[in-house]
């Protein structure tokens, strides 16, 4: 959800005093949230630092989860409140970290920039008059466009911290929101704040952004309102989702034959991207399974160049899938066309019989759409650059010994930061960079001193 916020200059930044913590996270998706879960449980004071109005990252915008078909939000929501209620834990959210700097004692300090909402976060209850009352409607972040939302939003029903905020980009200074709000939450003069942390670690959990499908102009993908992607698609399938049944977009008709295409996106070096997304083939089969069960008499067909279930339970998810009826097909689409009904025709290689060029038509096309590294400024690390490989993940200079370090020592990265993967392995990692940044901080700062009680018994200060 990537609000472009453009600062109404009323005022100068306010420059907040210097705190101080254990480890510093960037990022508050699942990674992140689960290293500062664990750092927390163990005593260790911490700051996750998210550039959105909410913590979350991708996994709320999820339907279900690949093979257990759990549900995402009822796993993400609960360490999202977790977070928020920890002692140990505190959350910037809308602030973006704009330079960090090694101290000579192995401790960082970071600059923090946060964005002002225009909205007072102690007043607002998250009412919604106020998107009631606002008369701009630009594309959902939280939707993926599919639906609208207003100049000043409350940016989803679980959000944490629940709380409006507005978009200045869009907004036309009406006053409506200001009239209406019960409890005069709404700021025009609220200026941005700099921050400035002290924290003996990093975590570097800053996930992925998806391909833009517009990039594979073959598909046609937002020229063609039926060629929508994977995300929409979850959007569609979850509990949260914005309508009541699964419709087209073009003309809200229920589909009736959808088609997925694998690996938009990835393995594909045309597009800088030779890389396998690692999750794409398996959230696809969940989908696929998941419209079988909500639209009982539809036929979906996934075009593939491999399926690979790699996972634990995975090849049982992709038989089980078959076994439903849904239908794979061998072969790289290699372009989508639009019918005057809307209809799409898929043009592709059928590899399982001769490679004999075919084409077959769809109501619906979903582009499985890799994963690729949320842009990290090159000179976030002063003095010291954060070594990332030809695509932008993170990378570890002991890949196989110690993964979640980076070349900058004391600095870790966890989650989709360092490569495409699943929740599970995202959440492995926010544990382990959780370790690795305990162990550094004890290496690296003064041993506690042990004081010894009244009573005779050793006590640590
Ligand atoms: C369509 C789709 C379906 C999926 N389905 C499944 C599934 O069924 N099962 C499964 O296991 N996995 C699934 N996945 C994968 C799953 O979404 C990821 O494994 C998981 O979300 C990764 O979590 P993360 O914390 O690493 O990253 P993210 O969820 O991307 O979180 C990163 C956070 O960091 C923030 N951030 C980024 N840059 C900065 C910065 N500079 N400063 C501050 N904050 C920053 C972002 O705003 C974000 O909140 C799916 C993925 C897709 C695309
Ligand atoms: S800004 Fe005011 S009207 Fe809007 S959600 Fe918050 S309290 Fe309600
Ligand atoms: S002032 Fe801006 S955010 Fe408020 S109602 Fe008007 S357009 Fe919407």
């Amino acid at each position: 959800m990537s609000i472009n916020p453009k600062i109404a200059n009323f005022g100068e930044p306010e420059t907040l005093p210097d705190e101080s913590y254990d480890a510093i996270i960037i990022g508050g998706g699942i990674a992140g949230m689960q290293a500062a879960l664990d750092l927390g449980d163990m005593g260790k004071r911490v700051i996750i630092v998210e550039k959105e109005p909410s913590i979350g990252g991708n996994m709320f915008k999820l339907s279900k989860t690949f093979p257990t078909m759990d549900c995402a939000s009822c796993i993400s929501t609960p360490k999202m409140a977790a977070a928020t209620h920890h002692p140990n834990i505190k959350i910037l959210t809308y602030s973006e970290v704009k330079g960090v700097e090694k101290e000579e004692d192995g401790s960082f300090k970071a600059s923090i920039f946060e964005k002002p909402r225009y909205v007072e976060s102690s007043a607002c209850t998250a009412c919604r008059q106020c998107e009631d009352a606002c008369p701009v409607i630009v594309p959902s972040e939280y939707d993926l466009g599919l639906v609208g939302r207003k100049a000043i939003f409350v940016p989803f029903e679980t959000g944490v911290p629940k709380i409006a905020v507005i978009d200045m980009e869009n907004c036309v200074y009406c006053g409506a929101c200001e009239r209406v709000c019960p409890a005069n939450s709404i700021n025009f003069l609220q200026t941005p704040k700099w921050h400035t942390l002290r924290a003996k670690s990093v975590i570097v959990a800053t996930g992925f952004q998806l391909f833009d499908a517009k990039r594979k102009t073959d598909y046609h993908f937002s020229e063609y309102p039926n060629v929508i992607t994977s995300m929409q698609m979850e959007r569609l399938l979850a509990p949260t989702r914005p309508t009541h049944a699964i419709v087209r977009p073009s003309d809200g008709k229920e589909p009736a034959n959808i088609a997925y295409v694998l690996c938009v996106g990835s393995r594909d070096a045309s597009l800088g991207n030779p890389y396998c997304s690692q999750v794409c083939c398996m959230y696809s089969i969940k989908q696929a399974q998941l419209l079988m069960g909500a639209l009982p008499i539809a036929d979906i067909t996934i075009y593939y160049i491999d399926i690979r279930a790699y996972g634990k339970g995975f090849e049982e998810f992709y038989v089980q899938a078959k076994a439903m009826g849904v239908r794979f097909v061998k072969g790289k689409v290699a372009k989508i066309e639009q019918l005057e009904n809307g209809n799409l025709v898929l043009h592709y290689e059928d590899i399982e019989n001769g490679g004999k060029l075919t084409k077959t038509e769809h109501d619906l096309a979903v582009l499985s759409v890799g994963l690729l590294p949320n842009v990290c400024p090159p000179d976030l690390f002063k003095g010291q650059q954060l070594k990332v490989d030809s695509v932008g993940w993170v990378t570890s200079p002991d890949p196989n010994g110690a993964p979640m370090k980076t070349n900058i020592d004391g600095v870790f990265a966890a989650g989709t930061a360092t490569g495409p993967k699943d929740i599970p392995d995202s959440v492995v990692e926010g544990s382990a960079a959780c370790m690795n940044s305990i162990a550094y901080i004890n290496t690296t700062t003064r041993k506690i001193p042990i004081k010894v009680a009244r009573s005779g018994r050793r006590q640590t200060a």
